[in-house]
């Protein structure tokens, strides 16, 4: 059984996992606005507080993968721009909690990805590319089956590829990024303010306000406009990597009866594809939010 951890940009989700990638146990903490103005704490807490009770109901903490966003390097979260968190080494802080434990942290898409390629979508194809479309846009590419890892830095940081010359201003800093277009969050953003609902409004509810006005002609426009700098964004990594298929995951999963389907009518017209036959799958995610969870658990070294 191995630990697998989760820290999203809205949530940290803590999981027991089998050696078939099946959460035995799993407990979920949502952050808080409050609890972002002292975030490095704030996690720690929440994942020695919760390993410290499993422990005590003789569940060994031996193995503890942790999916984190952002740029990560030696245990040390070195740059993530959602949490705000800057060289931040949780795992020389979780080792102070857990001395014996074997420790790996690793980029949350990166960790996903792997789950998808091992027990979900990405299975049965060698060539591959995972996309995680939510806050931010994540991903990793698998050739021959084996995940592509540069020396230098995680890399595949999809999201920002620039589409746009003086494009929107991005988190990362540079402008016209392809986050700033196809992330969940500007989908959602652009239907929020389209539609004139609360800047508040999601999950379900936001959902249940794009299927009812589905037909209106404004929210086509926002549909279509995403989808059209989404393609952009997909067909600049196929052109690249030439892959036989391609999973995406992350929040967009939810939106899958929305989107999934216009997107890949859109896809298929292959406008932005330099080879216009044999085209790569667009394939959906399995595992959901889980696949972080399994991914750190199982398959990060
Ligand atoms: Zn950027």
């Amino acid at each position: 059984m191995n630990i697998g951890i989760d820290i999203g940009g809205s949530h940290i989700g803590i999981g027991l996992v089998d050696s078939n990638g099946e959460i035995i146990k799993q407990k979920d903490k949502y952050i808080k606005v409050k609890d972002r103005l002292n975030i490095e704490d704030f996690i720690e807490k929440e994942i020695i507080g919760t390993l410290k009770v499993w422990q005590k109901n003789n569940i060994a903490i031996e193995s503890i993968g942790i999916a984190a966003p952002g740029i990560v390097s030696n245990g040390e979260i070195k740059y993530s721009v959602n949490l705000g968190l800057f060289g931040y080494n949780l795992k020389e802080r979780l080792l102070k909690a857990f001395p014996n434990a074997k420790i790996c942290i690793k980029n949350d898409a990166k960790c996903a990805a792997l789950a998808e390629k091992n027990i979900g979508a990405l299975k049965k194809y060698d060539d591959c590319i995972f996309l995680c479309l939510g806050t931010g846009i994540g991903g990793a590419a698998f050739y021959n089956g084996k995940l592509i890892e540069p020396k230098r830095s995680s890399g595949f940081e999809y999201g920002h590829m620039v589409i746009r010359s003086n494009g929107r201003t991005c988190r990362c800093g540079n402008r016209g990024c392809f986050e700033q277009y196809g992330s969940m969050r500007i989908f959602k953003n652009n239907i929020r303010y389209n539609l004139k609902l609360p800047k508040d409004m999601e999950g379900e509810k936001l959902r249940i306000a794009i299927r009812k006005n589905i037909n209106k002609e404004v929210v086509k426009r926002v549909i279509d406009d995403y989808l059209e700098n989404l393609c952009i964004g997909i067909a600049n990594i196929v052109n690249i990597l030439e892959p036989k298929a391609i999973c995406i995951g992350g929040g967009f999963a939810k939106y899958e009866d929305i989107l999934m389907e216009p997107l890949k009518e859109k896809f298929y017209k292959a406008s932005h594809l330099f080879y216009k036959d044999n085209l790569p799958e667009v394939v959906m995610a399995e595992l959901g939010n889980k696949a972080g969870i399994i991914g750190s658990a199982l398959y990060i070294k």
